[in-house]
């Protein structure tokens, strides 16, 4: 058994895991990563960048189905290739594979320690059956991985993850999507207009991340359009069929269909990358769901000397914020016992199905809970059906509602579905950050004709519901919230 002493130890080298390091290495030399898996990061191997490229080509689909409204007409039946598709899809995910092994190439081979990590005590890690690690500060960045209900095992090879997606080789004929979240809605969506067959099941009737009731209606409506969605789905039987899933569910009307798939994809949500870690062999306090509990400014657990960041801390899961809660515990890590907080910056997620879904700042779930019984909060909205710019371009679908808080008339979120909407909500992040009030971006410039003046009209529509002034805002000041 090797034995190796060291200042810090970071658990996982993806997203979280290589930002860790990097950060704690300005600290201290001594520092080293360990990953289990292969290198190249979730969100470039089976994340964010392959699902972005199947996106794209499913746009370029959809381009030409659009253009007869133009008056423009493609000749012909449009041929999708499906190896096609997926080659670019796989050519393209390795070049941005390539680029994160190039940055793991270039860290000391001695830095790296290949095997998966669990604790033996609080500064002890034990790596496979091979090393042994003394550190004086570990960080916890193991990620996460999907999770699905046990008895959908038995549907076999049948059962696709989002990483099998984007191992294929060609299209399947048709496939069953369970989860309308960010990533079931992605992959289900982009499959829809590639050709494949989707039928779409939830349970509880969540779309995507939003919480705004007439936000997730519209994206409900306007997703059903396109394939079958059922966000709160009654499935009777699924069970495997020959090279094919038979699943039988009750739609809309209550009436039994039986429908026969190549696959059933789980999107079912993820979980973090904690529970093989030993963690009972430490004394971090855990959450309900077993995840050791942060503070979120400086990723400190409640044991002092370990840290965590990414997926695996169950924050945030996104990319950036696996980067930048990476840096803090790093940086933490690196500098213990002295120890700052980080900088954590207003909230901002983009589901890119089309139209898009994007929630910055406060959910209306969050702002409901913290204001409901005083009605400090106001809500402005805009649809985009009528909207200038996004009708010339034939994309008029979407509606967009600005939360701000009475009194003060700070803005405070907003919820979204509508043309490339991750650009307004990116200026709604900034606005949110900088603490803007709603007169304040309504004093900023908007170009015409551009799909932002319709945050422009949902601006002024929440302006004109605001009662301002010093009164207000102390009575909103002491709203308890729940
Ligand atoms: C399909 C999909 C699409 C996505 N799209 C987006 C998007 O558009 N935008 C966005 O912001 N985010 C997106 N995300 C989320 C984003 O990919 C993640 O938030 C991010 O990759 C998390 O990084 P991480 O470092 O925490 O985890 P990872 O990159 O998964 O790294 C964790 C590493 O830890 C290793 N590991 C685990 N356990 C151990 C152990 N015990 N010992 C040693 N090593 C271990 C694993 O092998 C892994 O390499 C998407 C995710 C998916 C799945």
């Amino acid at each position: 058994m090797k034995e190796l002493s060291v200042d810090v130890a970071v658990i996982g080298g993806g997203t979280a895991g290589l930002g860790a390091y990097r950060a704690a290495k300005r600290s201290t030399p001594s520092v080293v990563m360990i990953e289990g898996g292969p290198f190249g990061t979730t969100c470039a191997r089976v994340g964010c960048m392959p699902s972005k490229l199947l996106i794209a080509a499913a746009e370029a689909v959809h381009q030409i189905e659009r253009a007869p409204g133009f008056g423009i007409h493609p000749q012909g039946e449009t041929l999708i290739n499906g190896r096609e598709v997926m080659d670019r899809v796989k050519r393209e995910r390795d070049r941005f594979v390539g680029f994160v092994l190039e940055g793991v190439d270039e860290i000391p081979a001695q830095d790296k320690i290949l095997g998966y990590a669990r604790f033996i005590d609080n500064n002890t890690l034990q790596i496979d059956d091979h090393t042994r690690i003394q550190a004086k500060r570990i960080v916890i960045a193991t990620g996460s991985r999907p999770s699905w209900p046990a008895v959908w095992n038995n549907l076999g090879e049948r059962l696709l993850i989002n990483d099998d997606v984007f191992s294929w080789d060609d299209l399947p004929k048709s496939i069953a999507v369970f989860g309308p979240g960010v990533i079931g809605l992605e992959i289900g969506q982009a499959l829809h207009r590639l050709g494949v067959k989707v039928t779409m099941f939830g349970v509880g009737g969540g779309v995507g991340p939003l919480t705004d009731s007439v936000v997730k209606e519209y994206a409900n409506k306007t997703l059903n359009e396109e394939f079958y969605l059922d966000p709160d789905a009654k499935v009777e039987i699924m069970q495997p069929e020959g090279n094919h899933v038979f699943i039988r569910y009750l739609d809309k009307q209550g009436n039994p269909q039986d429908i026969l798939v190549d696959y059933v994809l789980a999107a079912t949500g993820r979980r973090p990358n904690v529970d093989n870690l030993s963690l009972e062999n430490t004394s971090l306090e855990l959450d309900a769901r077993g995840v050791p509990v942060a503070d979120r400014l400086t990723m400190q657990t409640s044991v002092s000397s370990i840290f965590i960041a990414g997926d695996a801390s169950n924050q945030l899961p996104l990319l950036h914020e696996a980067s930048d809660q990476a840096r803090i515990a790093g940086e933490n890590a690196g500098t213990f016992p002295e120890i700052n907080p980080g900088l954590r910056r207003s909230s901002l997620s983009v589901v890119f199905s089309d139209p898009q879904i994007a929630m910055v700042g406060s959910t209306y779930r969050a702002l409901n809970q913290r204001f409901s019984a005083c009605g400090c909060f106001e809500v402005g909205e805009v649809s985009f059906e009528n909207q200038g710019r996004s009708r010339v371009m034939l994309r008029n679908k979407g509606i967009l509602r600005v939360y701000a808080e009475q009194g003060t008339g700070l803005f405070l979120g907003a919820e979204m579905m509508g043309p490339d909407v991750e650009h307004i909500a990116h200026l709604l992040a900034w606005a949110h950050q900088q603490k803007m009030t709603i007169d304040q971006m309504l004093d900023m410039p908007f170009y015409h004709p551009v799909i932002e003046e319709g945050l422009r009209t949902a601006l002024r529509d929440v302006q004109s519901k605001l009662k301002l002034g010093h009164e207000e805002a102390e009575r909103c000041q002491r709203c308890p919230g729940e």
